[in-house]
């Protein structure tokens, strides 16, 4: 019997491959390669609303390029010249390969040959024809673009026209303790931020979860926005700004505490930004 693949289906071992995995994508409209470095569900964050099941602290184990190199070969074939559509019934309007999402159970720059890996994805993707035509983004917390690899694996990504996806769900220190269990500064998510719009064109990813106390919420807002302001003064370059809430429940303790926002509330933090004059997506 064949299989569905659904946009709220977002198994990564759906294919049974290690690290090449599919999601039909509801915020890409399409078929997302995803390619999960941290198959030991590690990350360096702890973000109350993350998905991955037995999520632990740590890095990205070591990679076996080999199989990964025989995967996507694989799984591209299949999409491309295969049955991979029919086998999982996608909707025909959904039969394109939307992007080639560097993005899995953990933080992907902790990978220790980050850099490998970017080249290795990028020369199979352009050899089978998907790059340049569909995107190819690496979706981080952000935290780790200080490190040489990461530097490096950004130069590669920006050489394969590709898009980093940097988190940044809170603008101040309480707030990324809270949302993202990270004891990052301020001033150090900025200094990641511009490094990372100086080697690739950078986006943000602000997932908006209703979990702190009213007042405490207005005011995270408040900062949020100007940070974007003092971003601007500061002319870090980024491209968008994508608002989103949570979609699936959360695999963290404090599932049970954390709520959706309301529609209001993300247009409220869109207008305020739009008025900054930013690109600003919004999925509910
Ligand atoms: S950065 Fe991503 S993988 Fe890491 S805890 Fe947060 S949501 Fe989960």
């Amino acid at each position: 019997m064949n299989q569905k693949l659904t946009t709220s289906d977002h198994s990564r071992d759906i294919a049974g491959l290690k690290y090449v995995y599919p999601v039909l994508s509801r915020r890409a409209g399409g078929l997302s390669v995803g390619i999960n470095f941290n198959t030991n569900n590690a990350c360096n964050w702890r973000c109350i609303y993350c998905q991955v099941p037995d999520l632990v602290r740590g890095a990205a184990p070591e990679m076996n390029f080999q199989l990964l190199e025989w995967e996507l070969r694989f799984f591209l074939q299949q999409v491309l010249m295969g049955d991979f559509y029919d086998q999982f019934n996608v909707p025909e309007q959904q039969r394109i390969i939307k992007d080639i999402a560097i993005s899995g159970n953990g933080e992907p720059t902790s990978l220790k040959q980050f850099d490998k890996a970017m080249a290795l994805i990028g020369q199979i993707a352009t050899e089978m024809g998907v790059l340049p035509e569909s995107h190819f983004v690496l979706i981080t917390n952000g935290s780790l673009m200080h490190k040489s690899v990461v530097e490096e694996g950004l130069k590669i990504l920006d050489h394969f026209q590709g898009e980093v996806w940097f988190k940044l769900d809170s603008a101040t220190e309480s707030g990324k303790m809270k949302i993202n269990d990270s004891k990052q500064t301020d001033e150090k998510t900025l200094e990641n931020l511009k490094l990372s719009s100086a080697l690739c064109n950078t986006s943000l990813q602000t997932c908006i979860v209703d979990f702190l106390a009213a007042k405490e919420a207005v005011f995270e807002q408040k900062k949020y926005v100007e940070l974007l302001a003092e971003i601007k003064r500061r002319q870090i370059k980024i491209q968008k700004i994508m608002l989103y809430t949570i979609a699936r429940p959360s695999l963290q303790p404090e599932a049970k505490q954390i709520n959706k926002v309301d529609e209001n509330i993300m247009e409220q933090y869109a207008n305020q930004l739009r008025s900054l004059e930013y690109k600003v997506k919004i999925s509910l």
